[in-house]
């Protein structure tokens, strides 16, 4: 197949990656799960990071689990999208832990196990503020008098999960909520939990700064390790590399052009209505990616002199007037990307992924 664009993937660093932040939150008595879901768990990349010394992995998709077992992977697996009520059964037979927040869920899941002869783990997701997926925490001590109930069901722990939909920043205060409970669960039912699973990339802060609370055992890094920023907290961290994915695109056309199209204004390729600056005359350039290979307000150009002006299905049109050296027809621009570009590019049937392990490039 020939592809117009490829993702390179430097497995070294993000093995790198994985062992630094490993060393971090095991220094602190935190497990670390690798979060594969930002690259659809591309078996390569899964192998670095676990070659980086994870305790475990995690993803949010049972696609991607089961193809982690198809491929041979034994590590241990927690499914981090709560289960679907229609799917327990891979939910047991592919996964050693899922994180469950709804009891009908969870007494299926404990069916299930019970029928295939072996117990199902769970994390009970507690939502601390952000409001993703968790129940409140004043219904947290019915629902585990409930789970304990349930045959084929091993409550591991507690988890909790910010930065998502709400935003919300972990801090020492809503991570401590885990622990108290945890105390709680403790003192009134004299049930001691293995886990206290305190969240993603977004809480790697606190454990640098000392901050976590003590009882915070595991969290689950995707973006930390993969491309070395924290979205939430609005940072790159300066001890990880950031510069794993690097996605390169040919330009396909190379010309100066005015910067205000000519003609009456209707509506572009997704019906909005465009506006543009008259900033004069410019150097634009047009590359082989579009909306249709990847999510394009994830990309950022490696050169700042260069700037994304948009892009339709097809085509992205680019500001390379800045731009030192002088580009041309066939030659190549670089982007680095976010978390959501990641997303959309690892998973690209458009974009070929080529791996460099060992400095050298695999294919
Ligand atoms: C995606 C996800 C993570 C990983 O988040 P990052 O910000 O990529 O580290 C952790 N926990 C849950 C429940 C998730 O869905």
């Amino acid at each position: 197949m020939s592809f117009s664009s490829r993702l390179e993937i430097d497995l070294d660093k993000i093995k790198y990656n994985a062992a630094k932040v490993v060393e971090v939150c095991h220094k602190h008595g935190i497990e670390v799960l690798g979060v594969t879901k930002g690259f659809s768990a591309i078996p390569q990349i899964v192998t670095a990071v676990l070659e980086g010394g994870v305790d475990g992995l995690a993803d949010a998709r049972m696609e991607n689990i089961i193809e982690l077992r198809h491929e041979g992977i034994s590590a241990p697996i927690t499914l981090l999208r709560i289960p679907r009520l229609s799917d327990v059964e891979n939910v047991v037979k592919y996964s050693d832990v899922s994180i469950n927040s709804e009891i009908a869920v969870i007494r299926a899941l404990g069916e299930t196990a019970k029928a295939m002869g072996f117990r199902h783990q769970i994390i009970l997701m507690v939502d601390v503020g952000d409001l993703r997926e968790g129940i409140m925490i004043e219904n947290v001590l019915a629902a585990v008098r409930a789970i304990v109930k349930v045959d084929g069901i091993s409550l591991l722990g507690l988890g909790t999960n910010m930065g998502c939909f709400g935003g919300i920043l972990p801090e020492y205060a809503n991570l401590n909520i885990l622990v108290e409970l945890a105390k709680l669960i403790k003192n009134r039912l004299g049930i001691t939990l293995q886990i206290l699973s305190g969240g993603g990339t977004s809480s790697l802060l606190l454990v640098e700064k000392g901050e976590i609370p003590a009882g915070i055992n595991q969290l689950r890094i995707g973006e930390g390790m993969l491309l070395g920023t924290d979205t939430t907290n609005n940072r790159a961290i300066d001890w990880l590399k950031n510069d794993a994915f690097i996605l390169k695109a040919e330009v396909i056309e190379a010309k100066l052009k005015p910067s205000v199209p000519r003609g009456n204004i209707g509506r572009d390729a997704f019906g909005n209505v465009p506006e543009f600056a008259d900033i004069g005359i410019r150097k634009k350039a047009i590359v082989a990616l579009g909306k249709q290979d990847v999510y394009i307000e994830g990309l950022i150009p490696l050169d700042n002199n260069v700037t994304i002006l948009g892009a339709s299905s097809d085509h992205m049109i680019l500001d390379i007037t800045d731009i030192e050296r002088s580009v041309r027809v066939g030659d190549e621009l670089a982007f680095g990307v976010t978390y959501s570009g990641l997303l959309s590019a690892s998973q690209s049937r458009y974009i070929k992924k080529v791996f460099r392990k060992d400095n050298k490039w695999l294919n």
